[in-house]
């Protein structure tokens, strides 16, 4: 109930940043009739956790001051890009709740436009062939202690340079033979603006224009004018394209559009252990260190989606970060804390055993047998065959989601850490000096005697049930802890996956490329053969619940079936549980 309340608060409370201060002032001076944002991925890989905040910035902006935000694939580099990642990131902006403005849109529908622009640039006198070497541009650009040499290509005339990109966008140039540059300042202080590369040479096809191109413009050279062509109003971008802005300025001016889009530039998200650098996302994917780009450990959103975590949280998550100018890491426990409360009133209620203790109820014939006049009248059951179904809401939180069976036999199973032996300080749940302990829906449990295997561990417990605690508290005494069980006759083994970490390193993107296999937590994935109680076999793939006492699970969207289920750990029920 507090986690709705909090809920509310977020969403009602007018968030407040430098970005929505700016939005507010331009609105107030009619600068804009209507804000419009975008959304813009190169689909080169998924999108990560990074983008999630990117995503809710773009899109919550249009939503709160009702404007359009546009989904534009930046998609100047047909070397890494594929129709895979356009579907999957399309996917996964809807997954997380938001819609765009109109179709989906593309930079390379705008090539055509963006080629006569480059030619209105060199007929200008703003941009140039140059057919240096790589490796003499990068040495002529010199660097931050010393101004750039001007090629040798630099002053060529207006019919020279219209005649070498014809020959350029003809083919007649090999990869790396040619470019086309704008002509700006070989001195500048901003290495961004020492004449960068606008055009290049790529004989490669293209996953949306085929093989109509062999020149592909530059992100820097194409993004600006996308902005402007589709209207952009606030060009939202993370710090490190501050030294872009001057060149992003540029090339909209030199283009002449009269109503200009503005860049701004954020703090990009960084949380402690999570790896957000797409290039080593892919690196862990393709050398098969997990089991795909949705793995349950990856934080990208296919992986998180995989994994249990909800759009709700994830959203929640980014209002709590906020925006700013100010780079930080954010700890790991807050995108936890979204996501456990985005599950607590939602989740439905089910019991399941990680580690199995069979325990068997010596009295339990006896003690069922008059359970219609034990229990307290609240409780429903059904004692059929030597089975006490037990009737229980799905969802205390939610009674719209109705009632599960749940049975109760002679046999049943605990978890292995729920007796101890030898049991330390403060242990509230069974030992041999503590032996009563009520099972979550059901009676009071008495421990008679424990049955120690070979190797010292506990095998067996034998138990009674006292008849008279069906819902009712036990006469003359008071028993403190509640534990779950499962009918070990009727119970489904199921398999749990248990997740950690994938890298205990606080900031992963210090580990190199080439050590990401070495630094992998082995301890990221456990696998453990549990016992469910059977509702929970016709569960949906994708389903979310609450293990009682053990945490959030999700019926894995992949490898979940009623004959052999598969839930993922989405996240415990506390920080330090256990
Ligand atoms: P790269 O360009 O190296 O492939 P990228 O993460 O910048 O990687 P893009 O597809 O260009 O990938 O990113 C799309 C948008 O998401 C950009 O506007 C980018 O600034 C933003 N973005 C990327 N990473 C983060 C992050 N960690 N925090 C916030 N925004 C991010
Ligand atoms: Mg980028």
């Amino acid at each position: 109930m507090t986690n709705n309340s909090t809920n509310n608060a977020t969403e009602t409370t007018e968030k407040n940043d430098f970005i929505r201060a700016i939005v507010r002032d331009d609105l107030a001076e009619q600068k804009y009739s209507q804000i419009v944002t975008r959304f813009p991925p190169e689909p080169n890989g998924y999108l990560h956790l990074g983008h999630v905040k990117s995503i809710c910035l773009n899109f919550g902006l249009a939503n709160e001051f009702n404007g359009l935000c546009n989904l534009r694939f930046d998609d100047t580099n047909p070397d890494a890009e594929d129709q895979e990642f356009v579907d999957n990131i399309k996917a996964d902006v809807e997954w997380l709740g938001f819609h765009w403005a109109g179709d989906t849109r593309y930079a390379s529908s705008y090539f055509e436009q963006l080629y006569k622009w480059a030619i209105k640039l060199i007929e200008q006198g703003d941009a140039y062939v140059d057919l240096q070497t790589p490796e003499q541009i990068r040495e002529n650009r010199g660097n931050f202690g010393q101004v750039g040499k001007n090629s040798p290509y630099r002053d060529a005339t207006v019919s020279e340079n219209l005649q070498r990109f014809d020959d350029m966008k003809n083919g007649k140039f090999g990869n790396g033979e040619a470019v086309l540059r704008a002509k700006i300042d070989m001195a500048s202080p901003n290495m961004n603006m020492r004449d960068p590369v606008i055009y290049r040479v790529m004989h490669k096809e293209h996953h949306q224009t085929g093989d109509q191109w062999c020149i592909y413009p530059m992100y820097d050279y194409a993004h600006p004018l996308s902005d402007a062509i589709e209207g952009i109003t606030h060009s939202i971008c993370t710090l490190e394209f501050e030294d872009h802005r001057p060149f992003y300025d540029w090339i909209v001016n030199k283009v002449g559009f009269e109503k200009e889009p503005h860049q701004y530039e954020f703090a990009r998200l960084n949380v402690n252990h999570i790896l957000t650098s797409k290039r080593k996302l892919k690196k862990l994917v393709e050398d098969n260190l997990v089991t795909g780009w949705d793995d349950p450990r990856m934080p990208t959103i296919a992986g998180m989606r995989r994994r249990g975590y909800t759009p709700e949280g994830l959203r929640d998550f980014c209002d709590r970060v906020g925006v700013s100018k100010a780079d930080g890491v954010v700890d790991f426990g807050l995108l936890e804390f979204s996501i456990r409360n985005s599950l607590e009133d939602t989740a439905n209620r089910a019991m399941a055993v990680i580690n199995p203790l069979k325990v068997t109820i010596t009295n339990f014939d006896e003690a069922v047998a008059d359970v219609e006049n034990l229990k307290k009248p609240t409780v429903k059951t059904n004692l059929e065959n030597g089975i006490l179904w037990l009737t229980q809401p799905k969802n205390s939180h939610d009674e719209s989601q109705g009632n599960r069976e749940i049975p109760f036999t002679k046999e049943i199973y605990i978890d292995k850490a729920d007796f101890e032996i030898n049991p330390p300080d403060g242990y509230k749940r069974l030992s041999p000096s503590n032996s009563e302990i009520r099972l979550r829906n059901s009676y009071v449990l008495k421990v008679e005697e424990h049955i120690v295997g070979d190797n010292g561990e506990v095998v067996e417990l034998k138990a009674t049930i006292d008849p008279k605690t069906l819902g009712n508290n036990p006469e003359g005494r008071k028993v403190k802890g509640v534990i779950h069980w499962v009918s070990a006759t009727l119970g489904v083994p199921a398999e749990v996956r248990l997740y950690e970490q994938l890298f205990t390193q606080e900031d992963p993107a210090k580990i190199d490329l080439e050590n990401l296999a070495n630094e992998i937590n082995p301890n990221s994935l456990t696998v453990v053969n549990a016992v469910v109680e059977p509702s929970l076999a016709k569960a949906e793939k994708g389903e979310r619940f609450q293990f009682e006492r053990e945490g959030f699970f999700v019926a894995d969207s992949q490898d979940f079936t009623s004959e052999k289920p598969v839930f993922n750990r989405i996240v415990g029920l506390k920080d330090g549980f256990k």
